[in-house]
């Protein structure tokens, strides 16, 4: 089966020939004898237990995005965040280090720094380049986390390069495809072990509730740290096993089975969204840069950004749906974003409808000039998450919002 095929189809076991996946609002699941709840609790047989480990409505979608993406299992969780949390607890100990590319996803180098107060150290690569990452090696590196398309830079890192050179050090890679989704890249085809989203992104597409997977390539011998020498059963799969039964189970950050179910209901036009997402951002962006109220059009898109022939090798053919523009100052940031009247003001991407936000003061305003700036952050930067709206509309919609 091909994407576009795998993305529609959903060939699920029910008993009533349902046709989208059953929602199972249970915590529990009955089990006929105590002699069969054993087996199930001991992984000595298949079936469910209790809603924070795993649901069948939850497993579906993990598997369908494992699927998607090439991997052999996934973990659904609550949030992009509870994905990026369990994963990454579920590697690291204190003592341990860890390397991450500097222009994070704002939430995500926020927690990542909060790892230090647990004796875990962070190092952040100063760019997107291999040799970024190499320099900062050391035998206590356990992996390198990175965004396949930075939010909001984006920069898009030498994914291939730093694939190899993990392979090389045997140090994992993760990576955050939330801004790519797997109809722009496959991180697993690249070298990745551990691709994460926030599905509350792209992948639900109509921004109706909060989501994130863990998908494992079980490409990975996690093994070979000490703290996963309990799973040296399950093999190339021994992160899942470590992460589900021990780090999510413990934490707690599962998805509700609505949720779920509200997540799955975005895959079947996942591929046609964000071709059109791709191809509204582009003219918006040529429109933009062509703009001489506009200093500056950050697009990846555009013949002249200094990423545009790695998103040509690394993507499948889009550039994403996400642009920034500089505006001179934060006054004329406002008054522009205050103008608009078709683009929504808040903190989101990925929906069908256009965003705007001024990160600086919102989503970053709790960092420092200094790390704003690495983060790609700037007083007079807008960042535009482009929708599925007539591009006339959004381009008349920008003329008259720049107009003096
Ligand atoms: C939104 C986002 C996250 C966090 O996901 P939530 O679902 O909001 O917790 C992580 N990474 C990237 C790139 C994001 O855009």
């Amino acid at each position: 089966m091909r994407f576009n095929t795998k993305l529609v189809n959903n060939k699920i076991k029910d008993d009533y020939g349902a046709t989208n996946t059953p929602v199972y609002l249970t915590n529990a699941f009955e089990h006929q004898t105590a002699e069969d709840l054993k087996k199930v609790f001991n992984n000595q047989a298949p079936g469910y237990v209790y809603s924070r480990i795993n649901n069948p409505s939850i497993n579906n979608v993990e598997q369908k995005l494992a699927d998607l993406e090439g991997g052999k299992a996934a973990i659904l969780s609550s949030s992009g965040m509870a994905a990026i949390s369990t994963a990454t607890l579920a590697i690291l100990e204190a003592g341990d280090e860890f390397i991450a590319t500097s222009s994070l996803f704002g939430g995500t180098y926020n927690l990542f720094k909060s790892y230090q107060d647990y004796g875990i150290t962070p190092r952040f690569a100063k760019g997107v380049e291999k040799e970024d990452i190499e320099e900062l090696i050391t035998a206590k590196t356990k992996f390198v986390f990175l965004e396949t398309l930075g939010n909001p830079k984006l920069d898009i890192p030498d994914i291939r390069g730093i694939a190899e050179l993990c392979k090389k050090q045997e140090v994992a890679l993760i990576v955050d495809s939330t801004m790519t989704t797997p109809a722009l890249i496959k991180p697993f085809e690249l070298g990745a072990n551990l691709v994460i989203h926030s599905t509350s992104k792209y992948i639900n597409g109509t921004a109706n509730s909060i989501g994130g997977i863990i998908i494992d390539g079980g490409n990975f011998a996690w093994t070979r740290f000490d703290n996963f020498s309990n799973y040296k059963r399950y093999g190339k799969l021994a992160f899942s096993a470590k992460a589900r039964g021990e780090t999510f189970r413990n934490l707690g950050p599962c998805a509700s089975p609505v949720n779920s179910f509200l997540n799955e209901l975005g895959l079947p036009t996942l591929a046609l969204r964000m071709e059109q997402h791709c191809d509204n951002a582009y003219k918006l962006a040529k429109f933009l840069d062509d703009h001489p109220q506009v200093k500056e059009v950050n697009y990846p898109g555009l013949e002249d950004n200094s990423y545009y022939s790695r998103a040509q090798d690394l993507f499948n053919g889009g550039y994403g749906g996400m642009l920034t523009i500089r505006v001179g100052s934060q006054e004329e940031a406002f008054k522009i974003i205050n103008k608009l009247e078709y683009f929504y003001n808040l903190a989101n991407i990925g929906d069908v409808k256009s965003l705007v936000i001024h990160p600086a003061s919102t989503i970053y305003t709790n960092n420092t000039k200094e790390e704003q700036e690495k983060l790609g952050v700037y007083d007079d930067l807008i960042r535009i998450s482009v929708g599925l709206e007539d591009i006339a509309d959004l381009k008349k919609d920008f003329s008259q919002a720049l107009q003096d």
